[in-house]
């Protein structure tokens, strides 16, 4: 007899949805990364730390691209991570 709702040989996830594809967007970025974005993901780091996250997330996870970025409308150019740099190289 077979069970209702079950696919016959596919793996069952028990992660919900929201989870399964947290988990899935962790695996697949730099694990340089992975800390400061998981930290974030789940509200354990500040403000700042999720700032410096999405901006790395933005930027592909390249740091120089975060200290070039020219989106002055983009509300978190103000406070992006690594302008120090640009200070630093010029
Ligand atoms: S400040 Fe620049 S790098 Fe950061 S999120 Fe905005 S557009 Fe992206």
């Amino acid at each position: 007899m077979k069970t209702a709702g079950k696919m016959p040989g596919k793996v069952e996830n028990s992660l919900h949805p929201a989870q399964n594809r947290t988990e899935r967007y962790l695996a697949a970025i730099p694990t340089s990364a992975r800390g400061i974005i998981a930290r974030s993901l789940s509200k354990q780091g500040s403000p700042r730390s999720a700032i410096k996250a999405k901006c790395l997330d933005c930027c592909n996870f390249d740091r120089s691209e975060i200290s070039d970025c020219s989106v002055v409308i983009c509300p978190l150019h103000p406070w992006r991570p690594f302008q120090a740099e640009i200070l630093k190289t010029s």
